[in-house]
């Protein structure tokens, strides 16, 4: 169990550091090529990006922080991650906002080279579809809030990529009326994804109970026990990647050692089946 753990959070480090590295590069190539081609749309999201790269930045710090042992904090940092999801959904919003700004109030300029403007879009466009897609997946492998927000949100850069493609093309063909109407259906989607992530991270912060799926599951694996007489309660909550489980048992014997071992059995099986349970508390009556 340990060194799953173990392998969650360097796997979950790598990943982090993988979308710094993604953002570095959409930046980098978003800025220089609405530079070069004459893009206020291109470059105002390649700014846009340079966000996101503070923002994954501090994904990482999170993660790291969310893996510290500490005194003052003895029931670990793992709370950490769904922070750190919480800020990433104002950094969402705040990215929304700027394009608003940009492109729906920002002066129309004639476009100076379009093939540079629709390579750097056409790999912005590959980037983020194949990189959000795959981190996704990985972050429910991991179980890891900050990876799945973060995920989203290259998924919505993915949107605004292509609606930068129909406002450049609409700049060059003389429309600038369809770069300002894409620009609004981008903004929904945006909202949308950071609307979503800041109310999952304040479900947990609150911690609102168990999902109905994972209290199921540990329902089933307690009945299984023959031990055990009658099960009075479960609850429990979530904390980062890590779920928290809260038994009231009946049991069959009276023996202290026994209901001991009966605890012990019981914390392994579910453990066992479930990878992201963090501690398991056992009432007996
Ligand atoms: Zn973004």
């Amino acid at each position: 169990m340990e060194s799953a753990k173990i392998m969650n959070f360097n796997e979950k480090k790598k990943i982090s550091l993988y979308s710094v590295g993604v953002n570095l590069v959409l930046s980098i190539i978003k800025i220089i090529g609405g530079t070069i081609s004459g893009s206020a749309a291109l470059t105002a999201d390649g700014v846009h990006s340079l966000s996101d790269l503070a923002a994954s930045l501090s994904v990482y710090a999170g993660i790291i922080i969310s893996n510290k042992k500490s005194k003052l904090f003895p029931h670990g940092l793992y709370k950490v991650e769904n922070l750190v999801a919480l800020v990433s959904a104002f950094a969402i919003f705040f990215a929304g906002y700027e394009i608003a700004k940009d492109v729906l109030f920002g002066e129309a300029e004639p476009m100076k080279n379009l093939l540079v403007a629709v390579t750097v879009i056409g790999l912005t466009v590959l980037i983020t579809y194949l990189y959000s897609r795959w981190e996704k997946t990985k972050a429910i492998e991991l179980n890891s809030p900050s990876l799945l927000a973060d995920a989203e949100h290259i998924k919505t850069d993915f949107y605004t990529a292509i609606v930068v493609l129909v406002g450049v093309l609409g700049q060059y063909f003389g429309y600038p009326i369809i770069e300002k109407l894409a620009v609004v259906i981008v903004i929904y989607f945006i909202f949308h994804s950071g609307f979503e992530i800041l109310k999952e991270a304040i479900k947990v912060l609150l911690d609102a109970s168990l999902d109905y799926d994972s209290i199921e599951k540990v329902k089933k694996i307690v009945e299984q026990n023959s031990e055990v007489n009658k099960i009075i309660q479960i609850t429990g909550r979530n904390a980062g990647s890590y779920k928290f489980v809260q038994l009231d048992l009946d049991i069959k014997t009276d023996s202290l050692k026994e209901a001991h071992a009966i605890a012990h059995q019981i914390e392994d099986d579910i453990k066992k089946s479930m990878p992201f349970v963090e501690k398991v508390v056992i009432h007996f009556q």
